[in-house]
C-alpha cells in the first residue's frame, strides 16, 4: 500500500473521532500548493544533466511551512505529498508554530560529485526561490541531503535575497546551525520511549530494545537508550544485524561504524542476524530507525516485542497496524516519535532570526519540555477516548490544524 494512502486511512480515522465535516475534512486533504521544476546542472565532464525537483506545501495554517528536502532515486510527486501531509500533523502534534511541506529531487546522490551535488542544489534553488523563504517555507535535510547541503541553500537564497539564515535549517554548527540538532530526532525517540515505559508500569534499566538502522536516527537512539540503562540486544544497517542478549557495546558499535564509512559490517560485538530476524526478536521495544513499509501484513504476526516505536516514517503499514491491536503490541507513532528532528530546527529558526544562541543543555531541555508535553497529551487523548495512540496524535495534530482554520477564517 502507498504511504499516502496508509496516512490517509489514519486522518480518516482521527477526523471521524473528531466529528469533522466533509468540507473540512477536503481542505485539510488538499495540499495548498505543489511544484514541480526542471533542475539542470552541469556535470564534471560539462554534460548538461537534467532531474525533476518538488515542492509540496501541503499546509500553513498554522504557521510556515516546514519539511525536508530528500534526494533520492525513488522521489515522485504522490511520496513528497504524503510526506508534506505528515509534516502538517507533526509539528501540530508537538504544537510548534509550522504547517507542513516537503521536497525532493528525483536522483542518486551517490552518482554525483561534491561538485555536482552543489550545482545541483543551487539549480534547484534557482528554481523555487520566490516560493520559500524564512516566513513562507523553511526547508531542512532529509535522506540524501546534509548540514552541507543546507549551507548551499542558505548561500544561494542570500544571492537573491541577502542574509537569511532562517530560510532553511539543519545547517551546519559552524555555519548558522545549532548544536544538537543533529542528535535531536534520535534523542527524541528516546526521550519518548521513556516516557511510555514509565507511563506502562515498566523498569526502564534492562528493557531490551531492537533497532532497525543505524543512521542518523538509530545511532543517536541507541546511545541516549544505552545512557538510560536500557539494553540495546540488537542493531542493524543495510548491511546486515547484530544480536547480542547481554547487550551490544554501543560506543564500540559507534566508534566501528564510524571508522568504516558509518557501515556496521564486519562489526565483532554481536551474533550476524538478518533484518528479517531483527524485527521478530524476543525484545522489550522495537524501534524501525531506517525505512518506510518494514512492518507489513507479512511479518507483523511474527513480532514478538509488545512496544514498537516508529522512528523512521511510516514503518507500519495499515494491515499490520490493524494485527499489532489485536495482538495488544503498543504503537507509538512517527508523527509523535520522530518530531524532535523538526522541534529543534523550530529552535535552530527561532535562533537564526534572534542572532542568539542558546547553548546546547538549553536546546535539550528545551526539547525534553516539547516532547513530553505532547506524549502527555497524546497519552491522555489516548486513554480517554479508548484509541489507540497513534489515532490520538492524528486526533491532536489534525484537530489543532482544523481549528487554527477555523479561527482563522477563510475569507
Ligand atoms: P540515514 O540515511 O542516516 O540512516 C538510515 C539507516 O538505515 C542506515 O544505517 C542504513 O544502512 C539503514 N538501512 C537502509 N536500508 C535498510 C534496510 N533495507 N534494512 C535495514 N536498514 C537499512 O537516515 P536517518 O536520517 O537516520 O533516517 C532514518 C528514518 O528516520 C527515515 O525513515 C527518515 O525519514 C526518518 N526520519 C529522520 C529524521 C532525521 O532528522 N534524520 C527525522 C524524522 C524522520
Amino acid at each position: 500500500m502507498k504511504a499516502t494512502t496508509a496516512n490517509q486511512i489514519s486522518f480518516r480515522q482521527a477526523a471521524d473521532e473528531l466529528d469533522l465535516s466533509e468540507t473540512m475534512r477536503s481542505l485539510l486533504l488538499t495540499p495548498k500548493r505543489e511544484v514541480q521544476v526542471q533542475v539542470v546542472a552541469e556535470r564534471d565532464s560539462g554534460e548538461i544533466a537534467t532531474f525533476i525537483g518538488y515542492r509540496v506545501q501541503h499546509n500553513d495554517a498554522r504557521g510556515p511551512l516546514k519539511g525536508g528536502l530528500r534526494y533520492h532515486p525513488d522521489v515522485d510527486l504522490d511520496e513528497v505529498r504524503s510526506l508534506a501531509a505528515l509534516m502538517t500533523w507533526k509539528t501540530a502534534v508537538v504544537n510548534i508554530p509550522y504547517g507542513g511541506a516537503k521536497g525532493g529531487i528525483t536522483l542518486d546522490p551517490s552518482t554525483l560529485s561534491t561538485r555536482e551535488l552543489e550545482r545541483v542544489t543551487r539549480s534547484f534553488v534557482d528554481a523555487i526561490h520566490d516560493l520559500f523563504g524564512p516566513d513562507v517555507d523553511i526547508p531542512a535535510p532529509d535522506m540524501g541531503t546534509s548540514a552541507e547541503v543546507m549551507a548551499w541553500i542558505m548561500n544561494q537564497y542570500g544571492k537573491y535575497r541577502g542574509f537569511a539564515p532562517a530560510c532553511v535549517t539543519g545547517k551546519p554548527v559552524e555555519y548558522h546551525g545549532i548544536p544538537g540538532r543533529e542528535e535531536a530526532t534520535g534523542r527524541g525517540v528516546g526521550i519518548v520511549t521513556l516516557k511510555l515505559l514509565s507511563r506502562l508500569g515498566r523498569k526502564i534499566p534492562g528493557t531490551t530494545v531492537a533497532i532497525q538502522g543505524f543512521g542518523n536516527v538509530g545511532t543517536h537512539t541507541a546511545k541516549f537508550l544505552r545512557d538510560a540503562e536500557c539494553r540495546v540486544v540488537a542493531i542493524s544497517d543495510a548491511s546486515g544485524g547484530y544480536h547480542r542478549a547481554d547487550g551490544i557495546d554501543v560506543l564500540e558499535a559507534l566508534r566501528h561504524a564510524r571508522e568504516h564509512r558509518g557501515r556496521l559490517g564486519g562489526f565483532a560485538g554481536g551474533d550476524m542476524i538478518t533484518n528479517a530476524d531483527l524485527l521478530s526478536l524476543d525484545c522489550d521495544v522495537l524501534i524501525p530507525a531506517a525505512l518506510g513499509g518494514v512492518l507489513n501484513a507479512a511479518n507483523a504476526e511474527a513480532v514478538r516485542a509488545p512496544i514498537i516505536i516508529e522512528a523512521a516514517n511510516s514503518p507500519t503499514t495499515p494491515e499490520a497496524d490493524a494485527i499489532f491491536s489485536r495482538n495488544n503490541v503498543i504503537v507509538l507513532p512517527d508523527i509523535l516519535a520522530n518530531a524532535g528532528g523538526v522541534t529543534a530546527s523550530w529552535f535552530e529558526w527561532v535562533q537564526n532570526r534572534q542572532h542568539y544562541q542558546w547553548g546546547i543543555n538549553r536546546v535539550r531541555q528545551e526539547l525534553d519540555r516539547i516532547l513530553g508535553e505532547a506524549f502527555e497529551q497524546v497519552w491522555q487523548l489516548s486513554s480517554s477516548r479508548q484509541v489507540s495512540l497513534r489515532t490520538a496524535a492524528y486526533m491532536l495534530g489534525v484537530g489543532r490544524v482544523a481549528q487554527a482554520t477555523v479561527l482563522g477564517g477563510l475569507a
